[in-house]
């Protein structure tokens, strides 16, 4: 797809926010253009372009892919600004509550993806739905919560507090906006963190917008980033002499496992990698 056709579309994302492709610089083209720079004068068929782009991310030779930059506009929750400014190599500009009056919008949950703490992942959610009727009040509670500080947050203003003050005690789900420039590379590195079933729910959902909007405008590199990262798995060492017996007549128990040195969380992850591997 061309640029022209998403640049200024609006993506939008959890109840009330949104992606927009603000600006693009370069494409396939320019990362195959930048590497032929360190290659010398080369392929320039489009297959010859993917071969380069492909092999360029299977060596991991990034900085060709840093000649393509994005810059998004992007409303999103405080909780889910604060996990994606993280990722310190990017360019941002966010809007300010000491300037300007934050807008009454907060982030609500849909019942159906309220759900219980996952019992395998401290940090994440579980697949269980929690009791409907509990979910229900849980979100009539937050909204109620909002509604109530965003009244004492007017309030304040009302009676001339400062801006930078009054904002204070806002919630985490209040929704901010910001310009965000990536280039290529580091975006990738930003998706596949972010795209990974352990990143949370709400970010994930941001990090699939702009998976779709690098795939459609850089669909090479995009493929590649798939093929060799995303969708690749990696073994350590101790994993790969594991799979060697594996490959054997008899395949190794969890207690066989211990013997190499693994953990018992790494050897539940390797397994993990093998079951991956069995459903491919
Ligand atoms: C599922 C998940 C759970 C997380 N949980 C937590 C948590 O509980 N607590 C928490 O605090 N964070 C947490 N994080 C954030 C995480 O630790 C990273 O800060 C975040 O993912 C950004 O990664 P990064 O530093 O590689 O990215 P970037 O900041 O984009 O950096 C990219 C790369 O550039 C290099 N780099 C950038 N800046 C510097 C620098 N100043 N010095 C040296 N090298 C640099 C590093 O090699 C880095 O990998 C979590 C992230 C994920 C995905």
């Amino acid at each position: 797809m061309e640029k022209q056709e998403i640049i200024g579309k609006e993506f939008r994302c959890l109840d009330k926010g949104f992606v927009r492709l603000v600006d693009l610089m370069g494409n396939d083209s320019s990362i195959v253009q930048s590497a032929r720079v360190s290659y010398g004068k080369g392929t320039k068929t489009i297959s010859e372009d993917n071969s380069l782009i492909r092999y360029l991310m299977r060596h991991r030779h990034t900085s060709p892919f840093e000649m393509v930059e994005y810059k998004f506009h992007i409303r999103l929750p405080i909780f889910v600004a604060r996990q994606w400014i993280r990722h310190r190599t990017a360019n941002v500009n966010e809007y300010s509550g000491r300037y300007s009056i934050i807008p009454d919008e907060f982030y609500l949950p849909n019942p159906e993806i309220v759900r219980k703490q996952s019992k395998t992942n401290k940090q994440g959610r579980s697949d269980e739905l929690i009791d409907a009727t509990l979910a229900n009040e849980f979100i009539s509670d937050i909204k109620a919560t909002q509604e109530l500080l965003y009244e004492k947050y007017n309030n304040y203003l009302r009676q001339d507090i400062a801006r930078e003050l009054a904002r204070i005690n806002l919630p985490l789900s209040t929704y901010t906006e910001w310009y965000w420039k990536i280039d290529l590379h580091n975006l990738f590195h930003f998706l596949e963190l972010r795209l990974h079933p352990t990143a949370q729910y709400e970010i994930r959902e941001y990090a699939k917008i702009i998976a779709n909007i690098v795939k459609q405008t850089c669909p090479m590199a995009y493929q590649a980033f798939e093929d060799y990262r995303l969708n690749a798995i990696n073994f350590s060492a101790i994993e790969l002499k594991i799979l060697k017996e594996m490959l054997k007549a008899d395949p190794l128990s969890p207690e066989q496992m211990v013997n190499f040195g693994l953990s018992k969380r790494e050897i539940e992850e390797f397994i993990t990698k093998i079951h991956k591997i069995n459903n491919l």
